[in-house]
């Protein structure tokens, strides 16, 4: 539910935790799952699914700048997708306890985890999803999208667009 995100690295998973901004957390995911998403870089160790909570909203908060709250941009994103209202209801719910028992992450925060890890652990592979399900988001079909350091300095609120697998080299 709400926004998802995975990240592909040449780092173990420990490594990745290691490195990740206070309040957010990586989960593994299961070994057979994470295939099609180590693929998509080479010399992958590890893909993660990256939650500040049960979500990844408290890393994306340029998603939410436009919106009046996090909450009337999370409902329309479902609405537009005919989610039925008892699960929208859920799904707001989880959102809310996430973000309240979290402080929230600095707004450059991911674009700094991103920087760090392309100037000391190389490549990394970036999906992010938007869905009313659990499951890590669906491998897009289309070509991967690559970005330097400079490209994410730059534009910091634009360089990972949803359903898109971003590449982030140094
Ligand atoms: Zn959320």
């Amino acid at each position: 539910m709400c926004y998802q995100l995975v990240l592909v690295s040449t780092l173990t998973l420990s490594e990745v935790r290691s490195m990740l901004p206070a309040g957010t957390h990586a989960d593994a995911m299961g070994p057979s799952t994470q295939v099609p998403y180590r693929a998509l870089l080479a010399g992958s160790q590890t893909a993660v699914v990256l939650r500040a909570g049960h979500c990844a909203c408290g890393l994306l908060q340029p998603r939410f700048r436009a919106a009046h709250t996090d909450e009337a941009h999370l409902r329309e994103r479902y609405r537009q997708l005919k989610v039925p209202r008892a699960q929208i209801v859920r799904a707001l719910e989880r959102h809310r306890r996430s973000t309240a028992a979290l402080p929230r992450a600095e707004p450059d925060a991911l674009v700094r985890l991103a920087v760090e890890h392309a100037r000391n652990a190389g490549a990394s592979a970036w999906l992010l999803g938007f869905s009313p399900h659990d499951e890590p988001p669906a491998l897009p079909a289309t070509t991967v999208t690559t970005r330097c350091i400079a490209d994410l300095t730059t534009n910091p609120d634009g360089w990972l667009v949803e359903g898109q697998v971003t590449l982030v080299r140094p």
